[in-house]
């Protein structure tokens, strides 16, 4: 599929962090076209929870400017509580409310943050928890779920919010094995209807299959990027070559 000519969801232009003299992001620019699936890998401590982080303004940037838009990039960051609404996040650790039920952590943001009638959010709320596979599941409380379970709510209850644009950091990092699956492939089924989404990841035959890009991270740098084929396959830079050696 040709994204090239879509709109872009979200630009970031020279953005810069510092926790303190520590430089963790270095003039990073970047961009995701509508519909792209984007994958950021690089080694622990390149920066890679900063940056999303940063998008979602949970981190402030020294310099630099984050645009997140639907056709048009119009919004800069003095509306910060309506962009974020068009960013979804989604979490290593799941980050649920212990104390609701499945269906009540996936309401809650649209009817308290959107203002959507309760009625229509729990209808909303159950075709999303039919399409991770949690129809089962809507009237238990987190506790009960295995954590692959717990990270398909996580990702429900982004999904209610209908974002422009998901970020995913290391979601299936904090899994047992035999639970990632599960999560990548309702990722998998995002990325085939069109969503557009940036994914920390460790996972790299996951990152080669499903993005359309690969950003390779370090020292708070974007090093490289490319398509799959031709990061992963021929890496132009060394230290490119030396991380994804680490795969083989
Ligand atoms: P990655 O996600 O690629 O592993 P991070 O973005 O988490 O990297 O971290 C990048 C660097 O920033 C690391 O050196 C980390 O120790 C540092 N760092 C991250 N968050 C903070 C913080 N809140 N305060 C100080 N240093 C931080
Ligand atoms: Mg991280």
């Amino acid at each position: 599929m040709n994204k090239k000519n879509k709109a872009e969801i979200l630009k970031i232009l020279n953005l810069n962090k510092r926790f303190g003299s520590l430089e963790v992001l270095r003039d990073v620019t970047l961009s995701v076209a509508e519909g792209e699936v984007v994958s950021v890998i690089g080694p622990s401590g390149s920066g890679k929870s900063t940056l999303l982080r940063c998008i979602n303004f949970l981190e402030k940037s020294q310099s630099g400017e984050i645009y997140i838009g639907g056709n048009a990039i119009e919004r800069k960051e003095k509306v910060v509580n309506k962009m974020r609404q068009n960013v979804g996040m989604v979490f290593q650790h799941f980050n649920l409310f212990p104390h609701k039920t499945v269906l009540q952590n996936v309401i809650e943001g649209p009817i308290q943050v959107k203002g959507v009638p309760k009625k229509d959010a729990v209808t909303q709320a159950e075709e999303i928890l039919r399409n991770v596979g949690l129809s089962d599941k809507t009237h238990v409380y987190p506790a009960m779920l295995s954590g692959g379970q717990k990270q398909r709510v996580a990702i429900a209850r982004t999904l209610a919010m209908e974002p422009g644009i998901i970020l995913f950091d290391e979601p299936t990092s904090a899994l047992d094995p035999e639970l990632v699956g599960e999560v990548l492939n309702v990722i998998r089924d995002l990325a085939r209807e069109g969503m557009t989404m940036l994914i920390v990841t460790h996972e790299m035959g996951f990152a080669r299959e499903v993005s359309d890009r690969i950003v390779f991270m370090d020292e708070g740098r974007i090093v490289e990027e490319g398509p799959p084929e031709e990061i992963f396959t021929t890496p132009k830079n060394n230290r490119t070559r030396i991380f994804l050696g680490k795969f083989l």
